[in-house]
């Protein structure tokens, strides 16, 4: 890769070769006419001007973009021989004034080696190529003319010529490598000795200004490792090093020469291909390429003892004629990778417009989502749990989005989203103030209910400013008799993060008087111990397994097994989506203590569920006096 640097750095000194040379070659003819050698002079001057034209065309046809990479190698190798050729048209000049006393033409001539010597080795430091053999071709006449004066003095000046020309190789060799030490370590990744982000983007770059130049087409990978945070923070980060260097190896061994690889940082490579002909034919090239590659990642490690497996989900983007900038392109083949962890990971994705559409209507509710809280479209809605005979004793709270744009979103299309940016904060505070005013307001109006549930995110439940915002609101709308009504939902993924942690702020906030849930049980991370060490009141039965009752019987024994535990931990129960007497009739029969679902009510609005609510009431009322 230092190549293209090389390259580009010698092209401009061809400009600066060219005026060294037919500018002070004019010089030379003045001198040439004074001593008698004008006609060999001019001939010698013709030659520069000749070589010079040469030279010029090598200069303006030097093109990253439209060059391939054989024109490019060719056009390196005729770039050596101009330098060859100019440089020793200037051994030629010494050989022709060396020999000539008149007007001391021999002293000039002498310096004139030296001064392109000196060039040689400054113009060409960047190749080895270039200023070992030009050196030699400028110092070594010089060598032979002192020696040949047969004189102490021409003898002396003979080994000083040596010695100049061996600091010369000295330094420019040494310069040299310097300069291709930074380069590489500009360019590289210290870890794995892969290409680094800097270098690949500029890079892809120029292939994409290549493939637009060539109408042809050439795709990227997008690689990031599973769970590779789960390993270093096990295992330690010498062992991360160690697979991330073998992931390297492993690329660099599968991929063709002319593929590209490097690492973007973290877990993450990501690899350019080379140049196809057709569309579509890349595309499955880019496929099969992905699907071999995953399983040579997949394929055990073995590190300092450790047996070691690990799976990739990898996005890939077609680059083709399209006039984008790499990183453009980078984002798109991320939305890929994205989106293959999201389907579960280890697996491979090719971005398309049904994925980018997608992300942008995701990243359109984003946007929007931030305003609905200030146009007042979150609406809650309440759905009745019931008991074992039937009568309303609670509610759960279920946020709905009532859109301008989208029209009513349920939350399952915009709770994560407010998670992921962080909105959940403030959503989730509305949220809980809203609720509490619909239960003031209920317990007013003589709504009686046991207990009151709010659903509420591990992000928000983790927020240092929670605890602080549920007491002041608390204080704000509600009685000390009515605190004890509200419960928070938390699902089980709140188990994942520092138990101690939840611990803590679960205490504080019963202190306040709040009971815990823990919603979809069964479905998660939860363990026996969780249930001892976190301080629950209710546990809620997923709906998944009441859903399928009757058609499995792994089923009624998860929900037995479920309920039994309850019981153990002394926990009350909540079923929910109940959608039938079936299921009802098999989850009282097992003791579950509270129902909610479609054989009952949907959730509803706050106005509906206070008409329901007194109709239902009043019915049941009369039922139970006849
Ligand atoms: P969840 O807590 O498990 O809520 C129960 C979901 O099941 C609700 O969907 C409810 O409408 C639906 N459901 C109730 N009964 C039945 C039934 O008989 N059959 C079927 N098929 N479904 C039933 P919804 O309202 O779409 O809520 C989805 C999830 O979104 C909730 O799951 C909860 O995790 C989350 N969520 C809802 N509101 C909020 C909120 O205000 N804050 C937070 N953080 N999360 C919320
Ligand atoms: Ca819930
Ligand atoms: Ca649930």
């Amino acid at each position: 890769m230092n190549k293209i640097k090389t390259y580009t750095f010698l092209q401009n000194q061809i400009l600066l070769m060219l005026g060294l040379s037919l500018i002070p070659g004019l010089a030379y003819i003045a001198l040439g006419w004074m001593s008698g050698v004008v006609i060999p002079a001019l001939v010698w001057y013709a030659l520069i001007v000749a070589v010079s034209i040469w030279g010029w065309h090598l200069y303006s046809h030097f093109d990253l973009i439209e060059l391939s990479r054989d024109e490019l190698k060719v056009w390196y190798r005729k770039l050596i021989i101009f330098f060859y050729i100019i440089f020793a048209l200037w051994t030629v000049i010494f050989m022709l004034y060396a020999g000539k006393t008149v007007n001391n033409l021999h002293y000039i001539a002498i310096f004139t080696q030296l001064g392109a010597s000196v060039v040689a080795s400054t113009l060409l430091v960047s190749d080895q190529k270039l200023f070992f053999p030009v050196l030699l071709v400028l110092m070594v006449p010089l060598v032979g003319y002192f020696s040949l004066i047969g004189e102490w003095y021409g003898y002396v000046l003979a080994v000083f010529s040596i010695i100049l020309l061996g600091v010369l190789l000295y330094s420019s060799d040494n310069s040299y490598r310097l300069i291709q030490k930074n380069y590489y370590q500009a360019q590289h990744d210290s870890l794995t000795g892969l290409l680094n982000r800097r270098f690949f983007v500029d890079y892809l770059e120029q292939v994409i200004k290549r493939l637009q130049y060539s109408q042809k087409f050439a795709y990227i990978l997008l690689i990031d490792l599973d769970h590779f945070k789960t390993i270093n923070d096990t295992l330690g980060h010498d062992i991360g090093d160690k697979i991330l260097q073998e992931v390297a190896q492993r690329i660099t061994d599968y991929c063709p020469k002319e593929y590209v690889i490097a690492r973007l940082g973290g877990d993450e490579f990501t690899i350019v291909s080379g140049e196809y002909e057709a569309d579509k034919e890349c595309e499955k090239i880019a496929y099969a390429f992905s699907e071999k590659l995953l399983q040579i990642l997949k394929e055990p490690y073995t590190i300092d003892n450790h047996n070691l497996y690990i799976s990739a989900s990898i996005g890939i983007n077609g680059i083709g004629n399209v006039a984008n900038n790499s990183k453009h392109f980078i984002k798109e083949a991320d939305i890929a990778m994205y989106e293959a962890k999201a389907q579960g990971r280890d697996g491979i994705i090719i971005f398309n417009d049904a994925l980018a559409k997608r992300v942008k209507e995701h990243l359109e509710i984003e946007r929007r989502l931030y305003f609905a809280l200030e146009h007042g479209e979150i609406k809650l809605c309440y759905q009745p749990q019931y008991n074992c005979d039937e009568q309303i004793v609670g509610v759960e709270v279920l946020s709905r989005w009532d859109s301008k744009d989208f029209g009513l979103l349920q939350p399952g299309s915009f709770i994560s989203i407010a998670e992921k940016t962080g909105l959940i904060i403030d959503l989730g505070n509305h949220i809980i103030e809203e609720a509490f005013k619909t239960l003031k307001r209920w317990e007013e109006k003589g709504i009686v209910l046991n207990q009151f549930s709010i659903n509420i995110s591990v992000r928000q439940f983790l927020h240092s400013s929670f605890p602080d915002e549920v007491e002041r609101l608390l204080s704000l709308y509600l009685d000390e008799n009515t605190k004890r009504k509200v419960i928070f939902e938390v699902t089980e993924t709140i188990l994942i993060e520092d138990i101690y942690r939840i611990q803590t702020a679960m205490q504080d906030l019963k202190k306040l008087g709040i009971s815990f849930s823990m919603d979809d049980f069964g479905t998660g991370y939860s363990s026996l111990s969780s249930l001892r060490d976190m301080p629950l009141d209710e546990l809620k039965v997923d709906r998944s397994f009441v859903s399928h009752l009757g058609e499995q019987e792994s089923d009624e024994v998860m929900i037995k097994t479920i309920l039994s535990l309850a019981k153990i931990f002394k926990l009350k129960t909540v079923a929910e989506g109940v959608e039938s007497k079936e299921q009802f009739d098999f989850l009282v029969e097992n003791g579950c203590d509270m129902f909610q679902g479609y054989y009952f009510e949907p959730a509803m609005e706050k106005y509906t569920f206070e008409m329901y609510y007194d109709e239902y009431t009043s019915v049941k009322r009369t039922l139970l006096e006849a």
